[in-house]
């Protein structure tokens, strides 16, 4: 895992929607509750896997990764606990 300041993740991530502008390009989904990841909030992280695939995830939902919740169910703890 690669560690990168947020400033660093922000401008990974507006490269990439602005690459897959024109695509169905789902890459900003958080892999937990299913919303997607805007460069202007604030409250995600990035974290690239050994293979190289790149992941956006909120903050508050990375603590819930590998839990059973539903992506509705993380997406309404999220909401009740959490921000953004
Ligand atoms: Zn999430």
């Amino acid at each position: 895992m690669a560690t990168v300041t947020h400033a660093q993740a922000r401008s990974r991530l507006k490269k990439l929607l602005e690459a897959h502008a024109y695509d169905s390009w789902t890459g900003n989904e958080c892999p937990v509750c299913g919303d997607k990841i805007t460069p202007d909030q604030d409250d995600w992280e990035y974290v690239k896997m050994k293979r190289g695939s790149e992941i956006f995830i909120h903050t508050f939902c990375a603590k819930h990764w590998g839990s059973d919740l539903s992506k509705a169910e993380m997406r309404k703890l999220r909401a009740k606990e959490g921000r953004q």
